[in-house]
C-alpha cells in the first residue's frame, strides 16, 4: 500500500458581492466535514444576526493595526471601507487539526497569498493553495439580483456593481474560475475541483 498522507487544502474564493458564494460555500462546507470557514477580522461593525467569533472576529482599528504590527495576518486588505484580515493562526491551527480552510477573501487578499507562495518557508501553504474565481453572469444579471434581494439601497447597489466590475478584472490570476450562471451546476463544479485536487500528485520538485 502506497504510504500517502493527504495534505490540507486552503481554500480562497473570491467573487463580487451578490455573486452567490455565500451558497457555494456554504453547500460545500456542508458536504465536506473537513472544510472550515476560516473566521476573518474585521474593522466593520456587525449586521445584525452577526457574532463575534462565529462570523468574523470584530476589531477596532487600533486592535486591527497592532496585529498587523505583529505580524498576526496572513493577509489583509481593505474593502468597502473597511479592514479584513485572516489571521495566520487560524489557517496554521486548522491544518494542525487535520482540518481544510475556506477562505472568502477579496482579491487583494488572494494576491498577497499568492505573493507569500513564492517563499521557501511558506512550502506547506504553496501546497495547500486552491484559488478560485466566481463571477456573475453578467454585470446586468448582478444588478438584477442585488436589486432582487431587497437588502441594499440603490445607493449601495451602484456602488457594489462598480466594484463587481474592477474584481472581475482580476479573473485570470486565478486558478479555477466559475461562471455562477445556474446554482447546482455552479456547485458540482466547485466539489469536482475539490475533489480532483485531493487527488493532485505533485512533481518531485513540489515535493
Ligand atoms: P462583508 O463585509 O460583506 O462580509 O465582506 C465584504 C468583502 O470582504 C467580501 O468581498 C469578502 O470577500 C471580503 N473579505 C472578508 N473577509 C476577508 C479577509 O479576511 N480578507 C480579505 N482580503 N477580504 C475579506
Amino acid at each position: 500500500m502506497i504510504n500517502v498522507k493527504p495534505r490540507p487544502l486552503l481554500l480562497a474564493i473570491s467573487a463580487p458581492s451578490g455573486t452567490g458564494k455565500t451558497t457555494l460555500c456554504d453547500r460545500l462546507v456542508s458536504e465536506f466535514p473537513s472544510m472550515k470557514y476560516s473566521v476573518s477580522c474585521t474593522t466593520r461593525s456587525p449586521r445584525d444576526g452577526e457574532i463575534d467569533g462565529v462570523d468574523y472576529l470584530f476589531l477596532d482599528e487600533a486592535a486591527f493595526v497592532a496585529r498587523i504590527a505583529e505580524g498576526a495576518f496572513l493577509e489583509h486588505a481593505s474593502v468597502h471601507g473597511y479592514r479584513y484580515g485572516t489571521l495566520r493562526e487560524t489557517v496554521l491551527d486548522a491544518f494542525a487539526a487535520g482540518q481544510d480552510v475556506v477562505m472568502d477573501i477579496d482579491v487583494q487578499g488572494a494576491e498577497q497569498i499568492r505573493t507569500l507562495l513564492h517563499e521557501p518557508a511558506n512550502r506547506e501553504l504553496q501546497r495547500a493553495f486552491i484559488d478560485v474565481f466566481i463571477a456573475p453572469p453578467s454585470i446586468e444579471s448582478l444588478n438584477a439580483r442585488l436589486k432582487g434581494r431587497g437588502k441594499d439601497s440603490d445607493e449601495v447597489i451602484a456602488r457594489r456593481v462598480q466594484q463587481a466590475e474592477v474584481e472581475l478584472q482580476h479573473w485570470s490570476s486565478y486558478r479555477y474560475f466559475i461562471i455562477n450562471d445556474r446554482l447546482d451546476a455552479s456547485y458540482d463544479a466547485l466539489r469536482s475541483i475539490i475533489i480532483a485536487e485531493r487527488h493532485r500528485i505533485f512533481s518531485s520538485s513540489e515535493a
